[in-house]
Order: C-alpha cells, then sequence, then structure tokens
C-alpha cells in the first residue's frame, strides 16, 4: 500500500546518490519531498519599463533591436550587450559572464529577459532568456548535488503518484472558518504557482497547517500531564498570609500574580508543571520561597535543585533567611560532603525531618528518598535535561513541579518551546532598584576603561571582566583571558588583586574563585567561561565584556545582569568593534535598555533577519513556512484551536480528526495513545 511515508527512493531517477543529496536537503519520504516547498519564487511575467522599481527583478519582453556584443574585460570576465525595444523604450540589457547567450539571441527576433532593473541608468542586468513556459517559477533551496529542476521533476513524478492519498490534515471546519485550501491544492499551489492570491492562500494553509501540527503535539503532552493524577497540596492560606506579611519587603506586582498562579495550581489536583520566567533580579527566589512555604503547611516537603553548588548554596542561605522566624529546617545536599553526614542528611529526608532539601543533581540519585515530597522546583532549568525533571518527579508520588528561568524569552517561545508547560512571568522588577548604567567604547579606548576601573576598586567595588569564547579554539580562549590577566595584574599591581576563571578549570576549582571572589579575596575576576548565571556578588558594580559583538543580545545581558545586585549603582562596558550595521545595533540596544524581554525580541528579530532559510539558534523551533516571530498571530491562533481539539473527550476517535490523528502519529511520530 502506498503511503506518504515511503521513501523518495520509490521514484524513478533516485539512486543511493541522489537519495543522499536529498537527504542532505532533509528529504527521505514523499511527505518531505512534497512540503519542500520553494523559498521564493520569481516573476516572470513581462512587464513595462514605466511600471518597474529601480532593482527590482523583472522580466521585458521585445524586440532585440542591436545584435549582441561580446566583450571581454578584467581577469576572464565576459559581458554581453544588446539593446531591446520593450514598447517605447530602448534598454540596454547586459549579461556577465554568460557567453553562450549571444548565440541565443538574433536581431529583430522577440524575446523576453528576466534580469535585474536599473531605472536610473535604464538598462537591465541580464539573469536569464525566458521560455514560454510558466510566469511564476518556483525557486527551491538546493545544493550542489541536486538542481533545481531536478527537484520540480521530483515533485511533480511525486504528485503524480501520490496525490490521491494525499487528505486534509486541518480539520474541515477550521478549512472552512479561515478559508483555507485543501491539502492537495495547496501544494499544487505552492510548487506550481498560478496567480500571486491562490499562492498567498497556499501559503497561509501550508503555515496553518504546521502550526496546528506542532500545537497539537504540545497539546497532547500537556493534556497528558493534566490527566496524570497530581496531588492536591491543601495548604493553609492564613500562614502563608503572615508569611508573606513579615518579609522585610512587600512583593511586586508581578510577583504577587506569579504566587497566584502558582498557588492556584498546587491547590488543584491537577499535576503543576509550570515555568516561571523573570528577568534577573526580578525576584523568583522568594516567590519559590511562598511556594515551598505553602507545601510545608500541607505537611509535605519541597525541594530546591540548582545547577552548581555555589547556587545552591546561595539559595540555602537566602532561605535560611526568609525563615529565620519560622520552624522550617532547611537541608543543603551537594556532592562533596562526607559520607556520614550524607548519611544522616539521607535518613533525615527520609523521616521527613528535613522540610526543605537543597542542592544539586545530588538530589536526584537514587538513595535520596523523600518522606512526602509535594514540590519540585529547578533553578535555571535549561541547566537541565527534560530528563532530570523526570527524575525529580519520580522523588515523590506526584509532585507539582516549578522550573524557573532568567532568560527572558518572548512570548513566541514560551508559546512555542515550552508550550507542554504553563508559564507565569515576572515582567518587573523590585521598585528601587538601580538600572545598570551600559556604555559602549572602542577598543582603542581600553585607557578610559582602566580608570574608570580604578575609580571603582578605590570606592572597594570589584569587577567582572569576560573575555569572548572564540569558537574555533579553546587554546586561543585561554591565551587571550592569560594575556589580559597577566596584564591587569601588572597595571593593578599587589594593591588590587585579580583572579582567573576558564573554561579548563573542573568545577570545584571555579566554585572556590567564585567564592574568594564573592568574599572580596579578589578585586577583579577575568574570566572565559560565561560566569554562573545567578550567583550573587553583591559587591560587584563593574561588568566588562571585551570584544561583546561576539556574545548574543540574550547572553549580554545575562552577563550583565551579574552586577546591579546590590546598593551602589552599577555599570557595564561593552568593548566592541562592531564590523557591520547589525553588530553596530546591538551594541546600542545594550545601551538603550535593560529590559530583558525588549532585548529577547529584539534578538529574535536580527537573528531572523539576514538567515535566508530563517534558521535559527535561538531555540525557537524551525517550521518551514511560518515564522514564529511574524506570524505570531497564526501560531497564537493554531494553539487556541489545538486546545479545543485535545480538550474534547474522546477526540482522537473522532471521524472529523482521523486524518489529523494519521498525520501526528504517521508523519509526526507522536503516539498520542488517548483514552
Ligand atoms: P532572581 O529573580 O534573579 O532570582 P532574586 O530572587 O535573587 O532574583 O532577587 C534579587 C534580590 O531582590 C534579592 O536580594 C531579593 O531579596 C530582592 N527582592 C525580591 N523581591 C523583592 C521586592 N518585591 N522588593 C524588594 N526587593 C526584592
Ligand atoms: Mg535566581
Amino acid at each position: 500500500m502506498k503511503s506518504l511515508t515511503d521513501t523518495v527512493e520509490v521514484l524513478s531517477g533516485v539512486g543511493p546518490k541522489r537519495f543522499q543529496a536529498l537527504n542532505e536537503l532533509g528529504i527521505t519520504t514523499i511527505e518531505d519531498l512534497i512540503t519542500y516547498y520553494p523559498f521564493r519564487y520569481e516573476d516572470l511575467a513581462a512587464k513595462d519599463p514605466t511600471e518597474v522599481a529601480d532593482q527590482q527583478k523583472v522580466t521585458f519582453q521585445g524586440i532585440v533591436a542591436t545584435a549582441p556584443t561580446i566583450a571581454r574585460f578584467g581577469r576572464q570576465k565576459v559581458r554581453v550587450n544588446f539593446r531591446l525595444l520593450v514598447g517605447n523604450e530602448s534598454v540596454m540589457v547586459t549579461f556577465f559572464n554568460q557567453p553562450w547567450i549571444k548565440n541565443q539571441i538574433n536581431a529583430d527576433e522577440e524575446i523576453a529577459v528576466y534580469g535585474k532593473w536599473d531605472a536610473n541608468r535604464r538598462s537591465l542586468t541580464g539573469l536569464k532568456v525566458v521560455g514560454d513556459d510558466s510566469d511564476i517559477k518556483p525557486v527551491y533551496p538546493a545544493n550542489k548535488h541536486i538542481r533545481q529542476s531536478t527537484i520540480q521533476q521530483l515533485v511533480i513524478d511525486g504528485l503524480n503518484q501520490y496525490q490521491d492519498i494525499i487528505y486534509d490534515v486541518i480539520p474541515e471546519q477550521l478549512i472552512d472558518r479561515y478559508r483555507l485550501l485543501h491539502r492537495l491544492d495547496m501544494i499544487k499551489s505552492l510548487h506550481f504557482p498560478s496567480n500571486d492570491a491562490k499562492t498567498r492562500d497556499a501559503r497561509r494553509t501550508a503555515m496553518f497547517e504546521e502550526f496546528l501540527t506542532f500545537q497539537m503535539g504540545l497539546q497532547i503532552v500537556k493534556s497528558r500531564n493534566r490527566d496524570e493524577n497530581g496531588i492536591a497540596i491543601d495548604y493553609q492560606i492564613n500562614l502563608i498570609r503572615d508569611f508573606i506579611q513579615q518579609l522585610p519587603f512587600e512583593l511586586t506586582d508581578a510577583q504577587k500574580r506569579v504566587t497566584n498562579e502558582i498557588l492556584a495550581n498546587l491547590k488543584s489536583p491537577a499535576h503543576m508543571n509550570r515555568l516561571l520566567q523573570g528577568d534577573v533580579g526580578s525576584g523568583k527566589t522568594v516567590v519559590a520561597a511562598i511556594a515551598m512555604y505553602a507545601t510545608l503547611t500541607a505537611g509535605m516537603q519541597a525541594t530546591l535543585m540548582a545547577p552548581t553548588e555555589i547556587l545552591a548554596e546561595q539559595h540555602a542561605n537566602n532561605l535560611a533567611k526568609f525563615f529565620k522566624n519560622f520552624d522550617v529546617k532547611i537541608g543543603l545536599l551537594v556532592g562533596g560532603i562526607r559520607k556520614k553526614v550524607r548519611d544522616e542528611m539521607l535518613q533525615q529526608i527520609k523521616d521527613g525531618d528535613i522540610d526543605i532539601v537543597v542542592g544539586t543533581h545530588a538530589i536526584i540519585q537514587k538513595d535520596v528518598e523523600f518522606n512526602n515530597l509535594g514540590l519540585g522546583i529547578i533553578d535555571e532549568q535549561h541547566r537541565f535535561g527534560v530528563h532530570q525533571r523526570q527524575l525529580l518527579r519520580e522523588k515523590g508520588v506526584a509532585p507539582d513541579i516549578l522550573a524557573m528561568t532568567a532568560t527572558p524569552i518572548p512570548r513566541t517561545l514560551a508559546i512555542t518551546t515550552y508550550g507542554d508547560m504553563d508559564v507565569s512571568i515576572i515582567d518587573q522588577s523590585p521598585a528601587g532598584r538601580k538600572k545598570v548604567i551600559t556604555s559602549w567604547v572602542k577598543k582603542g579606548e581600553w585607557d578610559k576603561v582602566l580608570e574608570f576601573m580604578t575609580r571603582e576598586f578605590k570606592q572597594g567595588h570589584q569587577a567582572f571582566i569576560v573575555t569572548p569564547l572564540i569558537e574555533e579554539s579553546e587554546a586561543m580562549d585561554l591565551q587571550n583571558a592569560m594575556e589580559l590577566y597577566d596584564e591587569l595584574q601588572n597595571f593593578f599591581g599587589e594593591q588590587h588583586p585579580i583572579a582567573l576563571l576558564h573554561g579548563k578549570m573542573d568545577g570545584i576549582q571555579k566554585d572556590q574563585v567564585m567564592t574568594e571572589f564573592k568574599e572580596g579575596k579578589y578585586a577583579a575576576l577575568v574570566s572565559t567561561t560565561v560566569i554562573e548565571v545567578g550567583v550573587d556578588v553583591p559587591n560587584a558594580t563593574l561588568m566588562i565584556i571585551q570584544d561583546a559583538d561576539r556574545f548574543g543580545l540574550a547572553q549580554l545581558h545575562q552577563l550583565r545582569g551579574r552586577v546591579g545586585r546590590g546598593q551602589e549603582q552599577a555599570y557595564c562596558i561593552l568593548v566592541a568593534d562592531p564590523k557591520n550595521d547589525v553588530g553596530k545595533q546591538r551594541m546600542q540596544i545594550m545601551v538603550d535598555t535593560n529590559d530583558g524581554f525588549v532585548i529577547s525580541e529584539a534578538d529574535l528579530k536580527m537573528r531572523g533577519q539576514g538567515d535566508l532559510f530563517g534558521k535559527q539558534q535561538s531555540g525557537v523551533p524551525e517550521f518551514k513556512v511560518g515564522d514564529p516571530v511574524v506570524d505570531l498571530g497564526a501560531l497564537q491562533t493554531a494553539q487556541i484551536d489545538a486546545g479545543k481539539i485535545v480538550s474534547q473527550p474522546g477526540w482522537s476517535k473522532k471521524m472529523e480528526y482521523r486524518n489529523l490523528v494519521n498525520y501526528l502519529e504517521k508523519i509526526m511520530r507522536i503516539n498520542q495513545n488517548l483514552d
């Protein structure tokens, strides 16, 4: 039986070599082939020079007015020139480096030429002579092993053989509501465009199809989590209120909002799988403390897992402060503790004598058993895999999970990549926090930077200095950092000692340097590695980032967030000589704003630009047609529709979703095994 999952090897002309070349383009199956859409179209319909804008690509049809001449110039460069009478205008046409064109052009004959129009010089740089086939020509992303025409021929063959089994994936009702095309029509319209309006509808349909199927995948996971019985944490609200009352500050509105979202989740018997997102310094820890305290008031335990020992320690200390007037027992469980101490602690955790366990991945080791775990919190969740999240979940019967991240993900990304989680966002900083003053200097102005550093050191402040990661070689990174370290040591001498932190050091060594820096032993810390996210050094007021244009915006923002955590005014100095406009724009954004959300949106948009196929490395899933940033509205619509479908009892057995289910199982390989 034919299936769209058949490999393209079934088509004639696809042998092992061509199959390999197709694979490189991401084409393995017939489905891959027929959805391998053109990334643009050339409009070959003839136009009149009067209606064409400068530098536009266009086709002119006319009579060849002068016989073509061939001229050589430069080294091995060739130019073919002739005049074309288009309507009333004589246009100069020039083809570069296609000498054979001369033989295709004869005076007094009528031809059509596609090229780029220079409106001022009234000349056309010819790209090709147009035949009498279709007016709109698809252009596919191809590679050097495979030609445009081959792809097109394979698409034709594939469609001929398989078109009778191409069914609508989008439910009929949605096709009607959004005036979309049926699937076969959509596929044909994209590969063999007839007119602009139709092509636009086809694109809209293809985009909705991929957004809808993607969202279905997420919603299925989400609903499965929801149906898996969680625990209702029956907390005592009055005790929680008392706890919040006695905090040394008032919660921001954003903190109140996310706290309510989390508390509602804890109380419900449904399983919580929530992402708490908030910029550095937005105050996630206290929200975590409230959630943990709520769990304790229901007689259950809570745990907080951080990616490094130093972060775990920091959390344990902060929690101890929050709970100093409460009868809450906190245990710190990290890798390097003595066996005797550890055994004792494990026993206490098992007996329920420890209420809150703070630690590293040491928490998810096999022999750690909780008495009654109600809530597991993961800090800096991107540092942990899904697997580790799962292991944490298995430490209790069905504990609720709260993952925290300081990466301000634009809403788009939140929907697309974390669609299986609920998202709470702290989009506000505690009042009175001073903004980090950011400036951008050229490398030639390093003296000024040294001067500024000296000034800060004299006031007893500390500085972070980050040197860039040069991808090609770790040795080079280290050398860079070493040189700077030496230079600074010579410059500042014993009066202001400098420390070095680099990627070759092991975790314990790094922790030690960080701890000593935190204790004030050094004036500055030179670091190759991205400084541990989340580490608080309140006395550090200066962040200097060398070759700042080599870092992503999100990363720059994270680095800057390392300072400005105390009462003093903090500064960030970006040292960079960016080579292009985008680089300059990025520096300027950092200077202009401290808002992580603004920065991450800008980051996404800039990455999107200048990247022809929209391949992004920001963690946004790749789509063939839609762009999650530009087409956010459609993505949200698809999410709502997917949610509605999945929430219908027995939906996967319904006739109207038969093809959709089939597509999800066969093409997307989602085993949804529902009801
Ligand atoms: P992050 O979100 O980066 O983890 P923290 O939770 O470490 O931020 O909070 C940063 C600092 O702000 C801490 O010293 C914390 O006590 C303080 N803080 C948190 N919430 C508030 C608030 N509502 N008002 C004033 N200070 C706050
Ligand atoms: Mg934090």
